[in-house]
């Protein structure tokens, strides 16, 4: 498969009143095309900016670009003026956003928030847009779209909203899809509806997605693999597989015990004690160390290199050195069943 973005070394800080937030710290990755990668994480842990940042949508200042690459089809975003940046969003990388009242317009109808696109971006004339829109909503599953189309944001429901903002996101057959916590603002069920209607429309139009979630629970179904953020840096990476039933992180660990099983029954979750450490004032050494029960002398002044468990999966922990003691993955992190999960 060919891969179709490369994120390389991306780090991005934020200065305000003299202090600056490192927010992403050295972040890797790849997506190929026709593919779903989930980004997952607590939140802070920089997944929104790593997110913006491949868009562009950062202010700088005060955000900054520290290091790095960002390579879509072999151009570095990170070199793009404005201008030429117009020309990839929305047409070449799309972004949905957790809540679609922010960013559909309540002033406009859904189907000229679809055709603005369509006219600047596919040189379409009105009439053709109009037609293209419907079509659009009914992909997404939007019913009556003849007339639904012609209705304002506030005449849909939150469901059908986030559905209008996917429609929109897709409307020019952008290469890849940026879904920033997508379903969090939604209901238990109609977050799972919207999970299979990405699922279905990257079946149906290979659009390569990357899918931010600080819910593992929403991956599994999606996404083909996975990166775990914290503290500004990936910990892990690997297929949905290897993540949730080969996990090595102790943060993966956390993040899989804090899931709801699908065979518990009102069993607690366990949440990850502590909090996620300060980006103004990083750690030198492992971003998690001062939340894991495993944490070693070496873990707080070195962060430990990547050791690669297969050809999918890499993860950064001390414990995987070979003189560090065995440590079983903890009964909490085991999970069974996720793929029915939703
Ligand atoms: P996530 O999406 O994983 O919840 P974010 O990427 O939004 O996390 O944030 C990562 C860190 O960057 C946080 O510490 C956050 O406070 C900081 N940050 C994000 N945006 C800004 C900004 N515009 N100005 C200053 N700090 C920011
Ligand atoms: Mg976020």
């Amino acid at each position: 498969m060919k891969k179709i973005l490369k994120v390389n070394d991306l780090s991005v800080s934020f200065e305000t009143y003299g202090t600056d937030v490192q927010a992403v710290r050295g972040v890797s990755f790849e997506l190929e095309e026709k593919e779903t990668l989930a980004i997952v994480g607590e939140s802070g842990s920089g997944k929104s900016v790593t997110a913006y940042s491949i868009m562009r949508l950062i202010d700088m200042p005060p955000g900054k670009f520290d290091g790095g690459t960002i390579l879509f089809n072999g151009e570095d975003l990170t070199l793009k003026s404005e201008k030429q940046m117009q020309e990839i969003r929305g047409k070449e990388i799309s972004m949905i956003f957790q809540d679609p009242m922010t960013s559909l317009n309540p002033t406009m109808t859904i189907g000229k928030q679809i055709s603005e696109s369509l006219i600047k971006h596919q040189n379409m004339s009105k009439k053709q847009a109009s037609s293209r829109g419907v079509e659009l909503l009914k992909l997404v599953g939007i019913p009556n779209p003849e007339t639904r189309i012609n209705q304002y944001p506030h005449q849909y429901s939150g469901g059908m909203r986030q559905r209008a903002m996917i429609a929109i996101a897709l409307a020019c057959n952008p290469k890849i899809l940026i879904a920033d916590e997508p379903t969090t603002a939604l209901d238990v069920t109609i977050q799972a509806q919207i999970l299979e209607l990405m699922r279905d429309l990257q079946e149906k139009t290979g659009t390569a997605i990357i899918l931010i979630t600080h819910d593992l629970g929403v991956v599994s179904s999606v996404a083909s693999r996975v990166a775990v953020m914290y503290g500004g840096k990936i910990v892990e990476t690997g297929n949905v597989d290897e993540i949730f039933y080969n996990p090595k992180h102790p943060y993966t660990w956390g993040l899989l015990g804090s899931m709801p099983k699908v065979d518990s029954k009102g069993e607690e979750l366990l949440a990850i004690p502590g909090s996620p450490p300060d980006l103004a004032d990083p750690p030198k050494g492992c971003p998690f160390v001062t939340r894991c029960p495993y944490a070693m002398k070496v873990c707080r002044n070195n962060m430990p290199e990547y050791t690669h468990l297969s050809d999918t999966q890499k993860t950064a922990c001390w414990l995987l050195d070979e003189r560090a003691p065995q440590v079983e993955i903890p009964e909490t992190a085991i999970v069974g069943g996720y793929k029915q999960h939703v």
